[in-house]
């Protein structure tokens, strides 16, 4: 089976690099030339075009930041879709709005062309490791033809529903996420302003019912204050707005994440949503003055 693997960026890169671990053919693209260079020594095959990629490869994986990205990777000039036929499938790994999954799933259907909607979960240490969590939308066959794939790259690969659904539980795990960052920011400066060391405050807690992956992941982020990236405020903030959309339209008030949103905002205005999401303490320490 040869996969074709497009957006090969922070998650990209290590998740492909395992599929090339695991044994399979890929077919490389990524608009930044940089990045593909990398795949010259490791018997990868690169190409230009979304096109090329679809012509060559059984199954694409594109793994991009948005939306836009994927209607333009998909069905823009040079897109997937030309090099589309029947029998091949996209499986797009990004997290993008669930009814844009749902479009570009009915395009390509029209070409006889399946896609499964799989965001992932864990971040890039779970990207390198190949233990993400994978939730994905679409046909269940589908789901069971390409699940060795996906679990080449994973801990879990759950199936939530038909196409979009994925993508509709990457919401719900992006306004966890979110609201967890806030709690562990507000609780980090609580205890730095009250005079108690933060990071024997976190020693302290982490063993009890406060305990939380996101608390294990960021707080030690926050108090080395090592703020590159990981995942970019400016991509939660775009899930962010993808959960608001959804749940306006279905009718569900979510004022928690609305909230985290705008601190989001604030840290966009000073310039920090370049960096990882953890630098949500910063609003907290502004706040606090401290
Ligand atoms: P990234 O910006 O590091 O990587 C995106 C890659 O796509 C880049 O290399 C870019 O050059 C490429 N790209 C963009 N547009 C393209 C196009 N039109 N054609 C070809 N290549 C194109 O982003 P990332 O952090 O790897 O995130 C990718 C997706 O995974 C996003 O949807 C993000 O929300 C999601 N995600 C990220 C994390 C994380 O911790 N970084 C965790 C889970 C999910």
């Amino acid at each position: 089976m040869k996969i074709g693997f497009i957006g090969l960026g922070i998650m990209g890169k290590p998740m492909s690099k395992n599929l090339l671990k695991a044994g399979y053919d890929l077919v490389v693209l990524d608009r930044n030339a940089l990045v593909t260079e990398e795949y010259e020594g490791l018997g990868a095959i690169i190409v230009q075009t979304p096109k090329e990629v679809a012509e060559v490869a059984d199954v694409i994986i594109t793994m991009l930041p948005n939306s836009p990205q994927v209607e333009e990777v998909v069905l823009g000039e040079n897109g997937l879709i030309e090099g589309a036929g029947s029998g091949k499938v996209l499986i797009d790994m990004s997290s993008i709005a669930p009814l844009v999954s749902r479009e570009v799933a009915l395009k390509l259907a029209q070409k006889g062309m399946e896609m499964l909607d799989a965001p992932v979960s864990g971040g890039e240490p779970k990207a390198i490791d190949g233990t993400l969590a994978v939730m994905v939308g679409g046909s269940k066959e589908i789901f069971d033809q390409y699940y060795d794939v996906m679990k080449a790259m994973a801990g879990s690969v759950v199936y939530v529903g038909e196409i979009g659904a994925g993508n509709i539980a990457k919401l719900a795990n992006q306004t966890i996420v979110a609201i967890n960052i806030a709690a562990v920011s507000e609780a980090l400066v609580l205890a730095q302003k009250s005079g108690v060391n933060p990071e024997l405050v976190y020693q302290a807690i982490r063993g009890g019912l406060a305990g939380s992956t996101v608390l294990d992941a960021k707080a030690p982020l926050m108090m080395d204050r090592k703020f590159d990236p990981g995942f970019r405020i400016n991509l939660h903030m775009k899930d962010l707005n993808n959960v608001l959309e959804t749940s306006h339209e279905v009718g569900v008030p979510l004022p928690l994440t609305a909230s985290v949103l705008e601190m989001m905002q604030a840290l966009k205005v000073d310039g920090f949503d370049s960096e990882d999401h953890s630098s949500l303490v910063k609003y907290y320490e502004k706040l606090a003055n401290v």
